[in-house]
């Protein structure tokens, strides 16, 4: 396994990995690894012949205030689980790598970005956007690997890619969960156990969103009413949002009710995002409307 601190390296690796002919899949990460990470390496160790594993934590999807510099950096074991899931090159890029000069140019994706994290972190999905072209310009992989725990964030680059023609695909893996159902995420090392055992609560409130919409409840604002009322059984859970949207266009609807194009039900995406101490975390899960 290699490690490129450098645009140049990188490039170069790829380079002689795709004049052999290999596929290459490219697993975009702000590093401190843990299994969800790990089951999209080994999707694109599957997929691909040549997999690169980017660790950057990109400051241009940082708030003010938010966690930027507390954020957990452990690159040593990084690069062990990276070795171990039979990845070709990490790229570890500085800040200064990534953003060489003042950066002018940035990508933007109208609408999709402006529903759910959108709501409160305005600079957020530019900054992952605008990080992601560079990765893919950096890289070319014939594949990209996102994770459906971050939903929007997959959705949105999807929509880059496709709407700037970036000649990759997007694949979307499931997420990972710990048995208690709460998702693994970087951001559950803020946590204390307590507060471990309340944030399992995000993921009773998105099950009690799914048992609704199975029983045939039609109305949102209702099944929203229940999962805050499991959410706040816990005091140390604070709601940034709890919302049921349009899996593919993340606007609010009733499930079963009439999309815009007529259809009944389809996809919807219920979506929670709380903070618990120190940790914003977010958790979500895509149920299918139209069965009832
Ligand atoms: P991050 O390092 O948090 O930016 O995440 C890098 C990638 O891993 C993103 O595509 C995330 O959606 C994905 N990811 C993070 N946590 C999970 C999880 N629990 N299950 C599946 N994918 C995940």
């Amino acid at each position: 396994m290699e490690v490129a601190k450098t645009i140049e390296s990188v490039r170069a690796l790829v380079k002689a990995a795709r004049s052999k002919g290999k596929k290459i899949g490219l697993v975009p990460t702000m590093g401190a690894l843990h299994i969800g990470h790990i089951s999209l390496i080994e999707a694109a160790v599957k997929k691909c012949d040549f997999v690169v594993v980017s660790i950057f934590v990109n400051p241009t999807q940082f708030g003010p205030g938010e966690d930027f510099e507390k954020y957990p950096r452990p690159l040593d074991a990084d690069l062990e689980i990276c070795r171990k899931a039979g990845v070709d090159v990490v790229f570890v890029p500085t800040v200064k790598e990534m953003y060489r000069s003042e950066n002018l140019t940035w990508v933007n994706v109208e609408k999709l970005t402006e529903s759910l994290c959108g709501q409160s972190r305005p600079i957020h999905f530019r900054g992952v956007t605008t990080v992601c072209a560079k990765l893919f310009n950096i890289v070319a992989p014939d594949i990209a690997f996102f994770g459906q725990k971050d939903a929007q964030q997959a959705i949105v680059i999807k929509r880059m890619a496709a709407d700037l023609n970036m000649p990759l695909e997007v694949v979307i893996c499931p997420t990972v969960r710990e048995p208690n159902g709460l998702a693994v995420s970087s951001r559950n090392k803020y946590l204390t156990e307590e507060q471990k055992k309340d944030a399992t609560l995000i993921y009773k409130s998105l099950q009690k969103c799914r048992e609704m919409i199975d029983a045939g409840t039609t109305d949102s604002e209702t099944i929203i009413a229940e999962m805050r009322k499991i959410l706040s059984q816990a005091p140390s859970i604070a709601i940034e949002y709890v919302n049921i949207v349009d899996a593919g266009a993340l606007q609010a609807i009733d499930p079963h009710a009439c999309l815009p194009t007529g259809r009944r039900g389809g996809k919807v995406l219920a979506a929670v995002a709380v903070r618990i101490g120190p940790a914003c975390l977010i958790d979500n899960i895509l149920v299918d409307a139209s069965k009832k």
